[in-house]
């Protein structure tokens, strides 16, 4: 059986170099006084259950049924966000940008790895990999089938580098078969990845059944 967990693998248990030079870093913070308590712990809590994607689809959900809000968004989506309370670090300056029957939209950094972290939460690990980032711009057809959207030939794919100064969200169509459905019935169908524009908003499952 092979053992080769490739060049940065780690075993189960064992701390990544990103890992280990996150807790020295914590350590030594700790004992210079610069940060106490459990300060680190509750910001990732805090991005890991208060600040996440549902924001983002807050604010999808209510372009989808209100017409003029979707308006706001597109011409100034950071103040149309503002509205809804979302904003902050790492979300200063927004551009929303609308999929149509015409052009998909996806997300990338091609840099490192700015994302809209007031909008969308945690960033997924593969946003951040190497291959993701100079894939997506060569060969983004492939790579969104490889997240399992298959979009029609003529649908132009538009991707989007962002940058410590513009961050971007996809505003995803609202899927057929929603037309029942009011904006907080909307929410759960707009995933973060949707909104990263890798997948389509989630069908359903009324929809499906018909
Ligand atoms: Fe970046």
């Amino acid at each position: 059986m092979s053992h080769d967990h490739g060049a940065g693998g780690h075993h189960p248990g064992e701390l990544s170099d990103g890992e280990v030079r996150a807790r020295a870093l914590e350590s030594l913070f700790r004992e210079k006084g610069y940060i106490k308590g459990n300060v680190v712990d509750e910001i990732i809590d805090t991005y890991t259950h208060d600040i996440g994607p549902l924001n983002g689809a807050r604010a999808v959900a209510k372009a989808w049924v209100d017409p003029d809000y979707r308006e706001r968004l597109l011409a100034d989506a950071t103040s149309a966000l503002k509205e809804l309370g979302i904003g902050g670090l790492q979300g200063e300056h927004m551009v929303a940008v609308p999929n149509t029957d015409d052009v998909h939209n996806v997300v990338v950094c091609t840099l490192c790895s700015c994302y809209p972290w007031p909008v969308l939460g945690l960033p997924p690990r593969w946003y951040k990999d190497a291959p993701y980032r100079a894939r997506v711009v060569r060969e983004p057809r492939k790579v969104l089938a490889e997240f399992g959207t298959t979009l029609p030939d003529e649908t132009n794919i538009q991707v989007w580098d962002s940058s410590a100064e513009v961050r971007y969200l996809v505003v995803p169509q609202r899927p057929a078969g929603t037309e029942g459905l009011n904006e907080e019935d909307l929410v759960p169908l707009i995933t973060r990845d949707s909104m990263i524009g890798v997948t389509l908003p989630a069908v359903p499952s009324e929809a499906v059944a018909k």
